[in-house]
């Protein structure tokens, strides 16, 4: 067992965890990948992904098992497309501690699967590793149904630096799911795959609280577009200043040159004391662009009338860290079925008490 983290039960022994359980998607894989590598503790899934109509691994979720094992030398059986059960013994034993991890890594997704999702899996242990580490992951940047590169780095990010993390996020090229859905981002070839690097510097996870709703002090709206024309962002930015208030100083059209056609709308805020949210709108085929701006309008207008500093996806992503830091406490919406699986699935492999209060129409997510 690695210094300072409390295991739910003996230190070696695996952990076996059912993917069939609560939501039964990706995530219950991604974050037991996830705490695999942190505690040392071999994982063993079986039924990978029931909760879902395509189930077992999908090529992003591959990914996820392979840049996990890349990272700590772990020995893997079940790691192909299709497969249900998984068997994940990080080599170098419990005791080794970090030392025989990789520093540098590169992942290529061979699909448009979410690099975010990838992300998701190694950025927490490798900033728990104390190590420097660096991953370049090649597919998706910009999925419907995954984070958004802006939203790991402008939401996700900053609040793990706030808890002591030293890492960075580059986008170096842009890449698109043209299908909806996170199936076809899953499976589609790239037609033009993106890529993002992580960068992680040695530092720490400390306890955060994150209760106040203070006052927005920054707003942004983003259109991307690849091989469309300036009207759809154009359109867009008249739904999202007529709905919400934004000026024209508010809104940044990004044209880009790789993929397409495609376009998403990001809408960012960031309140006084740091938090922070950003929603998301995907243009798709025949989908009018006043449509798409809706979309992401009542996403940000519900955010902010719940009155709270955490969102919806914020809430599931931060719980991991928040576990390893030991205790801590943040303010949300009430919790999202895909959010209380992941509670149960951190329980299984942390000795950590985390408690859901309702506060008003509210949670709070107590650690510790
Ligand atoms: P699958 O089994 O298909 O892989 P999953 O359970 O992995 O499904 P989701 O439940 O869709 O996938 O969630 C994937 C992750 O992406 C979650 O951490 C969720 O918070 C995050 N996510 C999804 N959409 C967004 C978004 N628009 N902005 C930020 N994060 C998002």
């Amino acid at each position: 067992m690695r210094e300072g983290l409390t295991s739910a039960t003996s230190a070696a022994s695996p952990v076996e965890i059912d993917g069939s359980h609560g939501e039964g998607g990706g995530q219950i894989l991604r974050t037991s990948l996830a705490l695999s590598m942190i505690t040392g503790r071999p994982l063993v899934m079986r039924q990978i992904r029931a909760g879902r109509a395509k189930s077992g691994l999908r090529r992003q979720h591959l990914a996820c098992v392979q840049a996990a094992a890349r990272l700590c030398n772990a020995h893997v059986r079940g790691d192909e497309v299709g497969s249900k059960s998984l068997d994940f013994t990080p080599t170098q034993g419990v005791d080794a501690g970090f030392d025989a991890w990789a520093s540098v890594i590169d992942i290529d997704i061979g699909s448009a699967g979410s690099t975010s999702l990838v992300v998701q899996t190694v950025l927490v242990p490798a900033i728990v590793s104390g190590r420097s580490v660096r991953a370049t992951v090649h597919g998706g940047t910009h999925n419907p149904m995954a984070p958004p590169f802006e939203f790991l780095e402008r939401v996700f990010l900053p609040h793990l630096r706030a808890m002591g993390a030293d890492a960075t996020l580059t986008l170096d090229r842009h890449g698109f799911a043209t299908g909806s859905g996170s199936q076809a981002s899953h499976d589609e070839p790239a037609r033009y795959r993106g890529q993002l690097t992580m960068r992680v510097e040695p530092g720490a996870l400390a306890p955060l609280e994150i209760v106040e709703a203070c006052e927005v002090r920054a707003r942004k709206a983003i259109a991307i577009l690849a091989r469309l024309p300036t009207h759809v962002a154009d359109r867009e930015f008249g739904v999202v200043r007529e709905r919400l208030g934004f000026g024209m100083h508010e809104c940044e059209l990004r044209e880009v040159p790789e993929g397409g056609p495609a376009n998403v709308l990001m809408l960012e805020v960031e309140r006084e004391g740091g938090a922070r949210e950003l929603v998301t709108g995907f243009g798709e085929r025949g989908l009018r662009a006043e449509a798409v701006a809706e979309r992401a309008c009542d996403a940000l207008a519900e955010y902010l009338a719940a009155g709270v500093p955490v969102g919806e996806h914020l809430a599931d992503q931060l719980l991991l860290p928040f576990a390893l830091a030991g205790s801590g406490r943040f303010r949300c919406a009430p919790l999202s079925r895909h959010a209380t699986t992941n509670i149960e699935t951190i329980q299984q492999f942390l000795d950590v008490a985390i408690r859901v209060e309702p506060i008003g129409g509210a949670v709070d997510v107590i650690v510790g």
